[in-house]
């Protein structure tokens, strides 16, 4: 994948605004201020393609970013504190839109946080994308913040409470450092048949 082709084409508010689209889809997905935009323009090898965190009553939409063939989807962050319950519902709808609709989801890379104990949050997600058949791999983000010997066991501990499947992928990562990037671009390669 030649990563430097990327371009923005569009954002979706809600989901009648979603494309039609049969083309590969890798789409990404986590918590606010995951680390979800710097890992996406790591992956770009771009500073500012993706933009960070929106702040709390700003607008969410779903942002597509074409590079060939494929789409590479950035999807709005949850758990914010301080959303409403309307901006929470066209969130609700708006993801809804997008992973029950018609496309070719390839893999959902689903974003945590590798500090902290997994939230229900994000346990919620990753039933949903069980539920729904889409195939996921997990990238535990930000990374440099423990030791490496920490950051397996703390994974590993992440993946019991999530209760993921042996069979789904994960990969420690840290845009920050650059470190798992090349791991999670093989995973995302793989996929898609590359
Ligand atoms: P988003 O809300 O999921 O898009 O998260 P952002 O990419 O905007 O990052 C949220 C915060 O986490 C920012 O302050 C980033 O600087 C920080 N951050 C993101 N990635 C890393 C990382 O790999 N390591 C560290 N230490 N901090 C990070």
């Amino acid at each position: 994948i030649n990563y430097n082709l990327v371009k923005f084409t569009m954002s979706a508010g809600t989901a009648e605004q979603l494309p039609n689209n049969d083309r590969p889809e890798i789409a990404f997905v986590g918590r606010s201020n995951v680390g979800k935009s710097s890992l996406m323009n790591k992956l770009f090898g771009r500073k500012d393609l993706v933009k960070v965190s929106s702040k709390p009553g700003k607008t969410t939409t779903i942002n597509f970013f074409a590079i060939g063939g494929m789409d590479f989807v950035d999807l709005p962050g949850y758990g914010y504190a301080r959303v409403n319950a309307t901006e929470k519902q066209r969130w609700d709808n708006l993801m809804d839109g997008y992973f029950e609709g018609e496309r070719n989801i390839k893999l959902v890379v689903a974003l945590v946080d590798i500090r902290h104990d997994a939230s229900p949050l994000d346990a919620q997600m990753i039933g949903y994308l069980e539920s729904l058949g889409h195939p996921y791999a997990i990238a535990f983000t930000k990374a440099d913040k423990l030791s490496h010997s920490r950051g397996v066991a703390q994974a590993r501990l992440l993946r019991e409470q999530l209760c993921v499947d042996e069979s789904v992928r994960s990969v420690l990562v840290s845009s920050l450092k650059g470190t798992g990037i090349d791991d999670l671009k093989k995973v995302i390669e793989e996929r898609l048949n590359f």
